[in-house]
């Protein structure tokens, strides 16, 4: 079965062909890359694909189901995750209490927040926090966190909604490169052991070839390459794109 079937996907910005006839299809259970230089369209696919922008032509089908314009919110309880940027919203609160709210909302009982703080789904999320290495910081306040924990905690809130699909623009942005090894090691284990499709985009090359079952190159919106890391790496467009040699 393929997680996501993307046919002739089609964005323009004004008159710039952000995303120009990208079709693709992402694998169960598989990581998939999406690389290409600043502006070529990755994050505008990333927002088509999670219902945040509608493409102007193309369809996008998950596990067989057209989900094309469908909102960002019926996206996401369809199981497409999408990483979260937390530090802004709930600084404030601890490491657990992000996850439990993120599997509140997942399982519909936001409301029961506010009489049974703190009680409700603690084992689900310390679990979660288990699977990412924070089990250790589930009491600290995320304000407070370094940020390739940060990152960490964003991959757990996003497992608390159980994501069949899970994008990731940009997972590893602003990381040291150890840390980037690491995140994308933990990912490629929750590939495996989760049985989530993951499409990513990350901007260190070794991390890509090192880690992608497959990579896909985009450049001024148009797919010029696919396949194995390893045959990526060797096409003559993806050095010239990259190396301009
Ligand atoms: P990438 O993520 O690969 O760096 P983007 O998808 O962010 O690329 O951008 C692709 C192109 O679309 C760029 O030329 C960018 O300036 C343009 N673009 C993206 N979003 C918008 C927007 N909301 N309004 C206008 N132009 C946009
Ligand atoms: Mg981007």
């Amino acid at each position: 079965m393929t997680a996501l079937q993307v046919d002739t996907l089609c964005k323009s910005f004004g008159g710039v062909r952000a995303v120009d006839e990208v079709s693709f299809t992402l694998g169960e259970t598989e990581l998939l890359a999406l690389i290409g230089p600043n502006g070529a369209g990755k994050s505008t696919c990333f927002n088509m694909l999670n219902g945040q922008i509608r493409p102007d032509v193309g369809t996008i089908r998950l596990f067989g189901r057209d989900i094309t314009g469908t909102p960002p919110r019926a996206v996401w309880r369809l199981g497409v995750g999408r990483t979260f940027q937390i530090t802004a919203t709930f600084g404030s609160m601890t490491v657990m209490e992000n996850v439990q709210v993120a599997l509140l909302s997942h399982h519909r009982r936001l409301r029961a927040l506010i009489p049974y703080a703190g009680a409700l789904y603690r084992d689900e999320a310390m679990a979660l926090l288990d699977l990412v290495g924070m089990a250790d910081q589930a009491a600290r306040a995320c304000g407070t966190l370094a940020y390739g924990d940060l990152k960490r905690l964003e991959l757990a809130v996003a497992l608390a909604n159980e994501p069949r699909v899970l994008l990731m623009d940009e997972p590893t942005a602003g990381m040291a490169p150890q840390e980037r090894v690491q995140l994308m090691r933990l990912t490629a284990d929750i590939v495996r052991d989760k049985g989530v499709s993951v499409l990513f985009t990350e901007h260190d090359m070794d991390v890509v070839f090192g880690h992608a079952d497959r990579v896909m190159v985009l450049d001024r919106g148009r797919l010029v390459a696919e396949g194995t890391p390893s045959e990526v790496r060797a096409n003559a467009e993806v050095q010239q794109i990259y190396l301009g040699s």
